[in-house]
């Protein structure tokens, strides 16, 4: 990891900070950092949940234990300002494999499902926007039938200016999402989307060692602590802003 961190070395930002509040009626947005939105990627049970499918963690996982908790107490922020979430669930039908991929979150199986930590997400109606998408890149599987989109409509309902993008897989959901939403962003396809931060700590991604890989045919070897620094650093090469901590600002 050493010789990884000293070819792609990788600054973070110490601190995003959010406005302090304690309820209804506080101002989202922080300072320069205009409306903020929670976007959580695939925190479900079959890419977290010991044992939940084919792409879950086969033993306890300490990247992603931390990325759930995370997860959690900043929805909580959230919901207690009832300010925007958007999440993302991906859920497949058992007709349609995604490649290169196992069969993974089908319909009816749970795995589709968020994680029991953050299932009263579904009762909070009034601020989180639940989208299930059967695309690893989360804003084409926004796309709805008759070419609307769910994230667009989002960002421009509630104004959003900047997103904080929490989830797993740092390398993988996480950072097609983040590159699309700033490519969208430069040809002006989100307004007034402007700003995309990730929180480091609010992310992870799986763990198959290559010594495990070796002994699985066809598997690529992707150990977890290399993949999720390869995936933030892609993320800031191209133009995201990666923060290490989420606090809430002072009341002034
Ligand atoms: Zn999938």
């Amino acid at each position: 990891m050493d010789v990884l961190k000293k070819m792609m070395p990788m600054e973070e930002e110490s601190c995003f900070v959010l406005p302090n509040g304690g309820g209804d009626g506080v101002e989202n947005g922080s300072d320069g950092d205009g409306k903020v939105g929670l976007v959580l990627i695939d925190i479900i049970k079959g890419f977290c949940t010991v044992g939940a499918g084919n792409l879950a963690p086969t033993e306890p996982n300490g990247q992603i234990s931390e990325m759930v908790e995370e997860a959690n107490r900043i929805s909580r922020i959230f919901c207690d300002r009832k300010w925007p979430i958007f999440a993302l669930l991906d859920t497949h039908y058992p007709d349609k494999p995604e490649l290169p991929f196992p069969p993974h979150c089908i319909i009816g199986s749970g795995e589709e499902n968020f994680v029991p930590e953050l299932l009263w997400l579904e009762k909070e109606e009034e601020n989180v926007t639940i989208r299930r998408k059967d695309c690893i890149d989360g804003i084409i599987g926004s796309i709805n039938k008759d070419g609307s989109n769910v994230f667009v409509h989002w960002v421009k309902q509630n104004q959003i200016q900047t997103i904080l993008v929490l989830g797993i897989c740092t390398d993988l959901c996480v950072v097609d999402f983040v590159s699309t939403a700033l490519a969208g962003r430069n040809v002006g396809m989100f307004p007034p989307l402007e700003d995309v931060v990730v929180y480091s700590r609010g992310c992870a991604t799986y763990d198959l060692p290559p010594e495990v890989a070796a002994d699985i045919k066809g598997a690529v070897a992707h150990p977890q602590e290399a993949m999720h620094h390869i995936g933030l650093y892609m993320a800031k090469a191209r133009g995201a802003r990666i923060v290490s901590q989420i606090s809430i600002g002072s009341r002034n």
